[in-house]
């Protein structure tokens, strides 16, 4: 035989091998939420096949020999959730405000992890990063992109962008000697100018996304909780240039004036929202930005400012007025019609806890099913990334959980994820 003709006969063999051989993973689920539908179908087969949703057929087909059988069929199977607003670099306790003096890099690295991985084992597959010390998530996307360690699919804004003073300025508070002069490369900004320098550091970075701080917050060591920080030819310059990087912008805000100069810069989120009027609200309707609430930061840090000595002075009353604030906030903004996706700002509560933001949500008028679009659909389409992700149909990525029961009856059972399904990969089976 010519050795082409060998050559050929062997390629063919491989190829004829590879199709019979192939092996999928088959999923008998009893209820499927597929993220887009009103209704859940009932009894449905999903195949996954090296990393994808190759079908969804209805009624439980028989596996082909050598296939894997995962029977759901007592589950409530939907697509890996996504949560919009985290900080996997930190847990908040009481050591917060000092630890930053004594941790080295390679700390926050090292402890992340255990926080990415809790996170996956709760179900949540995507989230948005929003606010670190200006590598650690880069890094940690980088190693669980390699499969170094298992975690979210993550995209990070990196360090968050503030002005001097501000939310995010990394040397508020510190003594004379230390409270340097921050600039744009540790993404403090004043002008226009800055404002671009700053945007263009994170994309040198290896950020996704960028995130800013609009108004105060609650947990930095400042006096103002809600107080307008950017100006708007400031915001108009991030958003410009973020664009140019293909980039999203994600806006820290509390207080109403913050919120609206955001929104008219035309940014994609607003995080938190506290003080939203319903002037606000039909703004955000009109030009299409999403609210991400962060019910659960609202309601941990009411509950912490009522414990003595647990934050600063300059913290805890902010934090008790601020906090309970969001509940009513919820009511009417989900009332009014906002666009809403899923956050929860975890990092401020512990990791791994971030499904009590959906009966927190259902507490506030959400149904149940919106809730989980909320964090799928909704989630995926903030992202920009509905076209791979956010659903459960054929072509998407395999990224699949399920609970025991129907959440849509009791919402609390989305604390109990017990299937994770990660690109293909399970990671926790019940
Ligand atoms: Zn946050």
């Amino acid at each position: 035989m010519q050795p082409t003709r060998l050559a050929w006969l062997a390629l063919a063999l491989v190829v004829s091998w590879s199709s019979v051989g192939r092996c999928s993973t088959v999923i008998h689920a009893g209820r499927m939420i597929d993220g887009r539908s009103e209704e859940p179908l009932l009894q449905v087969t999903i195949v996954v096949d090296e990393g994808k949703i190759t079908s969804i057929t209805r009624g439980y087909v028989e596996p082909k020999p050598g296939d894997t059988l995962l029977k759901l069929t007592e589950h409530t199977v939907m697509p890996g959730l996504m949560d919009m607003h985290t900080h996997l670099q930190s847990q908040h306790s009481k050591d917060s405000y000092t630890e930053r003096f004594f941790m080295e890099q390679a700390d926050y690295a090292l402890r992340s992890t255990v926080y990415a991985r809790v996170t996956l084992l709760a179900g949540f597959t995507t989230v948005r990063d929003l606010g670190d010390n200006g590598v650690n998530s880069v890094a940690l996307r980088k190693a669980i992109d390699q499969g170094w360690v298992p975690g979210p699919r993550i995209f990070t804004s990196g360090k968050s962008l503030a002005t001097t003073g501000g939310h995010a300025d990394p040397t508020n508070a510190l003594r004379g000697d230390n409270r340097r002069d921050a600039g744009p490369l540790e993404g403090v900004i004043n002008g226009p100018d800055e404002a671009r320098k700053a945007v263009r550091q994170r994309y040198k970075d290896g950020a996704d996304l960028i995130k800013l701080t609009a108004t105060g917050g609650i947990l930095s060591m400042a006096a103002s909780g809600q107080n307008p920080q950017f100006t708007e030819e400031e915001l108009k310059a991030v958003v410009t240039t973020a664009r140019d990087y293909n980039m999203t912008v994600a806006v820290h805000a509390h207080g109403t004036e913050g919120i609206r100069r955001a929104v008219v810069a035309g940014v994609d989120s607003i995080e938190h929202g506290t003080f939203m009027t319903d002037e606000v609200i039909q703004l955000m309707k009109e030009t299409g930005t999403y609210w991400v609430p962060t019910n659960m930061a609202g309601e941990w840090v009411a509950e912490k400012s009522k414990e003595p000595g647990y934050f600063p002075e300059i913290v805890r009353p902010k934090a008790a007025a601020i906090g309970p604030a969001i509940k009513e906030t919820f009511i009417r903004a989900h009332k009014a019609g906002v666009k809403i996706a899923f956050g929860t700002d975890s990092g401020v509560s512990p990791h791994g806890q971030n499904s009590r933001e959906f009966e927190l949500m259902v507490a506030g008028g959400m149904s149940p099913m919106k809730a989980i679009q909320s964090a799928t659909l909704e989630a995926a389409r903030l992202l920009k990334i509905e076209q791979r992700l956010g659903t459960l149909e054929a072509q998407k990525v395999a990224d699949i959980v399920a609970v025991k029961g129907n959440p849509l009856e009791n919402i609390r059972l989305m604390k109990e994820v017990d299937f994770v399904m990660k690109d293909g990969v399970v990671y926790k089976k019940p």
